[in-house]
């Protein structure tokens, strides 16, 4: 009994965790070098900095008890329950919410913590499931697509018209991730939601979420300022870093990177946590809820147990 998981982002990860637990044998396929999605880490100046999630909330009672967990071990790590809010030309009052964690080791290391044990094909590009179900032509007992709904749709054949209809036609939205070292900290504000600027949504502060107090700064781009920058995202560093500087009065930095994520974030939430017919091929990820990291948790968490139940 094996079963296939396409995506080894947090939910593709989370389902070969659960299917594992039960004694359910999994092989998980990812494109990229190393497994994590969304929750990424790249490295700039020889350190490696978050350029997708920013941070982890919990709601979910069982992920609650994971990141706790994470916790125990070193690998999570409480962060602020705090942001401030800012305008274009400045950085205005502090707004309390629910706690957020980051990662000493980036939040790609807790990804790669739920998978150690687990076989992981990397640079695996899977093209095509079919019904059976087959993935790229082999039969497996069960198959799970744990993709943004852009990236699963067009793997799946017409045969399998339950699987397409789930998840053709959702529109989902850019954004852009500049990460941006500086000489020195000269800024006091953990992370910022920025309103009023076509060019920025969101900042953060590495080194303060990954504790080791590094001069780093990450900037999210509006979706609107991502989307006429997808053929060529290092050309949107200028009006970035500028949009950045005058967030926070900063000097120039001194080594930036521009991650593109063309597939960010679903535009509307679904009330579903999965999908699984009679066809046996699964479907989770963050589109099934509101798109964060713990809601693809909860995705892949209950679609293997539902599975593993099922097989
Ligand atoms: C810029 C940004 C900021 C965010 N900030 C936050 C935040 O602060 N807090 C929060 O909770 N959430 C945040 N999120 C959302 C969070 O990152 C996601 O909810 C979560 O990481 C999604 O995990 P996933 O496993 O569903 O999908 P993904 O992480 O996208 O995983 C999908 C995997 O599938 C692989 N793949 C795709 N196609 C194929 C194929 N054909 N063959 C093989 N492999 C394939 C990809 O390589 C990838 O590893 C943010 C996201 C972005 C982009």
């Amino acid at each position: 009994m094996v079963v296939a998981i396409v995506g080894a982002g947090l939910a593709g990860a989370a389902c070969a965790r659960a299917l594992t637990s039960a004694g359910v044998r999994v092989q998980v396929h990812d494109r990229g070098l190393v497994p994590g999605g969304r929750m990424a880490s790249r490295r700039l100046d020889g350190r490696y900095v978050d350029v997708g999630a920013s941070y982890l909330t919990t709601r979910d009672e069982g992920f609650r008890a994971q990141v706790d967990d994470w916790v125990a071990r070193g690998l999570a790590r409480p962060w602020t329950d705090a942001f401030h809010l800012a305008g274009p030309d400045g950085v205005g009052g502090r707004k309390a919410g629910p706690l957020r964690y980051g990662s000493a080791g980036g939040l790609r290391s807790l990804v790669a913590d739920l998978l150690a044990g687990i076989p992981v094909r990397q640079e695996s590009v899977v093209a095509h499931v079919g019904p059976g179900p087959t993935l790229d032509g082999r039969a497996y007992d069960a198959v799970v697509l744990a993709l943004p709904d852009p990236q699963a749709a067009p793997l799946l054949d017409p045969a399998l018209g339950a699987e397409r209809a789930a998840v053709q036609d959702r529109a989902w939205e850019p954004v852009l991730a500049l990460a941006a070292a500086f000489a020195q900290r000269t800024w006091k504000v953990d992370g910022c939601f920025v309103e009023g600027s076509d060019v920025l949504g969101w900042i953060a502060d590495d080194g303060r979420r990954r504790g080791d107090g590094a001069p780093v700064l990450v900037a999210h781009s509006t979706s609107p300022f991502a989307a006429q920058h997808l053929a060529d995202p290092a050309a949107a560093g200028p009006a970035m870093v500028e949009a950045l500087r005058g967030v926070l009065q900063l000097d120039a930095p001194q080594s930036t990177h521009v991650q593109r994520w063309t597939y960010a974030r679903p535009v509307d939430a679904r009330e579903d946590s999965f999908f699984l017919g009679e066809a046996r091929v699964g479907l989770c990820g963050d589109g099934w809820g509101s798109p964060r990291v713990e809601t693809a948790w909860v995705s892949g968490t209950r679609l293997g147990r539902a599975l593993a139940e099922r097989l």
